[in-house]
This record gives C-alpha cells, sequence and structure tokens, in this order.
C-alpha cells in the first residue's frame, strides 16, 4: 500500500495489470492501490469499470480509484460512485482513508 496519487491517465494504462474491460463488483474487490486526480482534459479517457445491476457504469470522472481484483487485474472506478457503491466495504473504507488523510506519525 503506498500514497501514490495518480495524475496522469497515461500512467494508468501503461500498468500491466490495467484492463479496461475488468468489471469491478464488491464481490471480486481486492484493494485500493491508489487515487486518481485528473485534470479536465482527461475526464474523458476515464470509465468506470463498476458493474452493477447487468451494466458497467462507464460514467467518466476525473477524481477516482485504482482498485485491484481478485484475479489480480486492476481497474478505475469514480470517486463518487465508488464512495457509494462501497461505502459498507470496510477494505475499501479503511484503503480509501489511509489514501486521503496524511500519514500519522507513531
Ligand atoms: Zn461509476
Amino acid at each position: 500500500m503506498n500514497n501514490l496519487i495518480i495524475k496522469d491517465y497515461t500512467e494508468i494504462v501503461q500498468r500491466k495489470q490495467f484492463n479496461l474491460t475488468q468489471h469491478v463488483t464488491l464481490e471480486n474487490f481486492n484493494s485500493l492501490i491508489s487515487l486518481i486526480r485528473l485534470p479536465k482534459n482527461e475526464e474523458n479517457l476515464t470509465k468506470c469499470q463498476i458493474h452493477k445491476k447487468q451494466n458497467t457504469c462507464n460514467h467518466h470522472f476525473m477524481h477516482g480509484y485504482l482498485v485491484s481484483t481478485k484475479d489480480n487485474t486492476e481497474a478505475i472506478i469514480g470517486g463518487t460512485c465508488g464512495n457509494q457503491y462501497f461505502h459498507l466495504d470496510e477494505t475499501f473504507s479503511i484503503q480509501r482513508d489511509l489514501c486521503t488523510k496524511p500519514a500519522k506519525t507513531y
């Protein structure tokens, strides 16, 4: 787990495990890898890969998350959508908070 923030869409597509057609569901979610914060001009490149009720979300976003699924594939999901869809998922919430809050010093 690192606190990487992805700020460029090419960083996503260059990742070896990234798969544009992967579906993300509550069942196959493994972990949150990093935050995505893209500039406005890259918004239309992204497609939210959350899959619910037989449909993939596919909406464009600037702020979202890079996640991994249980088959070791990576996918991207929109921020608002991800927060809603995973709001009861403890792993997601804990990892999101680790990414978004400054690291604690002990
Ligand atoms: Zn979505």
